[in-house]
């Protein structure tokens, strides 16, 4: 029995929002809010013509606390799932603290200003949450998210030791459009036009954007050739699992992306830094993102599945040497059917609503700030089976 507040009305809020309204007996209450209201109101439709249920909606602009504080103790939710932006999660979490509600959201803060993502902004609230006995859970999505739980599960039930863990992401579907990004465009390219990074025996080790890469073997999909990039789950993984001797992290793009890409930085239109234009201040990414075609509206013509999962090499609980991959694969056109959307805001919506479930039933539950390995990975991993995200084990 909760209310949950969920910001952010794009394709992942879509998901969230249709994942809360079906389990019913757990998430009482729902208000959907964001910057455009219009936005929270088609998909409340939705809800109401699939679901038979009625959830409320608000604007609400989170870069204001203020404005958060004020829709907080007017909805009195026991919990706030950001899918709005980056760039929201500090406005929020001061928020929940001067309210005293709990967090969660699916991607970790970053300056607007600066595409550098990292924890340390987000866990230098531990204290502050813990005193004001409130919790927050941070990327609750699919990667961040699930892949940390993957981590935990395959650590708890059959290795001894880690030792080299390769997180692969794998979009094989189609949308049909010449270029577009799958979840927000700007947080999309700024993430991918960053310089990769890996973790190797103690070190980060920094490489040139998208110059490492090789062909990696998908179950239900074949090969695809896969980019190494920095991603934020292997920060905290590390923290939590320093056996770990290289953690890297791939994800596939198709050759018509990576060209339109390379156009596009060469252009520097992917910059985050502002140009004068007659007169008018403008940030290339921001006005790029203008053009792109809105992430949300991709499903109706998607087809094709996502892979994305862990292999790990180290050893067993015998100390024998011991190979895993632990995977989820999801069909665009299916999710479609399901939430009005494709795989991706999918695979993202339906662990942010699980892990919302496990802290308001007080299965995760602890005050202070947490990534999702820091937590018993069992109950996580019988939802994902439960609530449209079934994953499967095998060797690699
Ligand atoms: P979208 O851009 O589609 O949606 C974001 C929504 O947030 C929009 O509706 C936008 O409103 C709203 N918003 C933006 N700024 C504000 C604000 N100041 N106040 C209130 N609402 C605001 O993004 P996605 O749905 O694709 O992604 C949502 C989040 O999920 C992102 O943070 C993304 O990084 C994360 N993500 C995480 C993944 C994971 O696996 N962990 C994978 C994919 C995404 P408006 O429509 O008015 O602009």
């Amino acid at each position: 029995m909760a209310r949950v507040l969920i910001v952010g009305a794009g394709g992942v809020g879509q998901v969230v929002a249709h994942k809360c309204a079906q389990v019913s007996d757990v998430f009482t209450d729902i208000m959907l809010a964001s910057r455009t209201k219009e936005k929270c109101d088609k998909i409340a439709k939705r809800i109401r013509e699939y679901l038979n249920r009625e959830i409320e909606t608000a604007k609400v602009d989170a870069d204001k606390v203020r404005e958060m504080v004020n829709l907080i103790k007017s909805f009195k939710p026991d919990i706030v799932i950001n899918v709005a932006l980056p760039y929201q999660d500090l406005p929020i979490m001061d928020a929940c603290l001067e309210t005293g509600v709990d967090y969660l959201d699916t991607a970790n803060y970053e300056p607007r200003e600066t595409p550098r993502f990292e924890y340390s902004w987000q866990w230098a609230y531990y204290e502050r949450f813990k005193k004001a006995n409130i919790m927050a859970l941070l990327g609750s999505g699919f990667d961040p998210g699930v892949t940390n739980v993957f981590v935990a599960y395959m650590k708890r039930h059959y290795f001894n030791k880690m030792r080299f863990v390769d997180i692969v992401d794998c979009n094989a579907g189609s949308h049909g459009r010449t270029f577009a990004t799958n979840f927000n465009p700007e947080i999309n390219i700024r993430e991918i036009t960053q310089k990769g990074k890996f973790y190797e025996n103690g070190n980060w080790v920094e490489i040139e954007p998208l110059s490492i890469h090789r062909p990696i073997f998908y179950p239900e999909v074949g090969e695809r050739e896969s980019y190494l990039l920095f991603h934020e789950e292997l920060e905290s993984i590390v923290k939590n699992f320093p056996e770990i001797e290289r953690i890297r992290f791939w994800m596939t793009f198709s050759e018509q992306y990576l060209t339109h890409l390379r156009v596009i930085v060469n252009l520097g239109l992917h910059s985050t830094e502002p140009v004068d234009y007659k007169g008018t201040k403008v940030v290339p990414v921001e006005f790029l993102k203008h053009l792109l075609p809105d992430p949300a509206s991709l499903g109706e013509n998607y087809t094709g599945k996502t892979c994305i999962g862990v292999q790990i090499e180290g050893l067993d609980k015998n100390d024998k040497p011991l190979k895993k991959f632990i995977y989820n694969v999801c069909d665009h056109h299916e999710t479609y059917l399901e939430t009005g959307v494709h795989a991706v805001p999918y695979t993202t919506g339906v662990p942010a609503m699980i892990g919302a479930f496990l802290m308001v039933a007080g299965v995760w539950k602890k005050p202070g700030v947490y990534n999702l390995e820091e937590f018993d990975p069992d109950p996580f991993m019988e939802k994902l089976n439960i609530y449209g995200l079934p994953w499967k084990e095998t060797s690699f």
